[in-house]
């Protein structure tokens, strides 16, 4: 694989169809300027201010660009909202589909072929996988992104979270999280909230 993508790249250079520099600039902005810590800047405001919650059901992608987050791979949003009743988690069965604008580029196990199936043929063994355990009444649901729609999961907000400030709330907010294989983390894991 490595050969062959040198390969392709080394043909694309040489007839002049792509410039190694912008490759670099493109994969260094993903790795380094966005990602997850971005998507939990959307999941803190929805925690924290219900009629940002409501546009980021009705709108996810207006609501995610107010915060400055569009883009590539994130031109059509759709946030899905965990609950006692409901758990949402998100895979690609195709490929590797995933919203770059707010979580950065795919970790190498959500492009896996074992994820990808199982997240949909067992997807609580999944979670089992990754250490989730839910409640035997919660339902799960499994999205499957498409070259087009690009999903958020809001993580349930987590108890003991009152008076949060928006950054100690991100800071709760897990990569994880916000495809549905884990949770949002606990309180005792953010910054104690400030003394009154
Ligand atoms: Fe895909």
């Amino acid at each position: 694989m490595d050969l062959r993508v040198r390969a392709l790249e080394t043909l694309l250079v040489e007839k002049g169809y792509v410039d190694p520099a912008a490759i670099d600039r493109l994969i260094e902005t993903y790795e380094t300027h966005v990602g997850p810590h971005n998507g939990a800047r959307v999941v803190a405001r929805a925690w924290s201010d219900s009629a940002f919650r409501d546009w980021l059901a009705s709108d996810a992608t207006a609501a995610i660009a107010s915060l400055g987050y569009s883009g590539r791979q994130g031109e059509h949003m759709v946030a899905v909202f965990n609950s006692a009743q409901e758990h949402h988690m998100v895979v690609c069965t195709l490929c590797s589909c995933y919203p770059w604008p707010v979580l950065g580029l795919p970790p190498a196990w959500y492009k896996s072929a074992p994820y990808r199936s199982r997240a949909v043929a067992a997807p609580r063994a999944v979670l089992a996988d990754f250490g989730v355990t839910l409640p035997e009444g919660t339902q799960v649901r499994v999205w499957d992104s498409t070259a087009e729609v690009r999903y958020l999961v809001v993580p349930l907000r987590p108890s003991g979270s009152d008076g949060f400030s928006e950054d100690q709330l991100a800071a709760l907010v897990t990569r994880d999280s916000m495809i549905g294989t884990g949770l949002a983390l606990p309180v005792t894991a953010a910054a104690p909230a400030a003394s009154p």
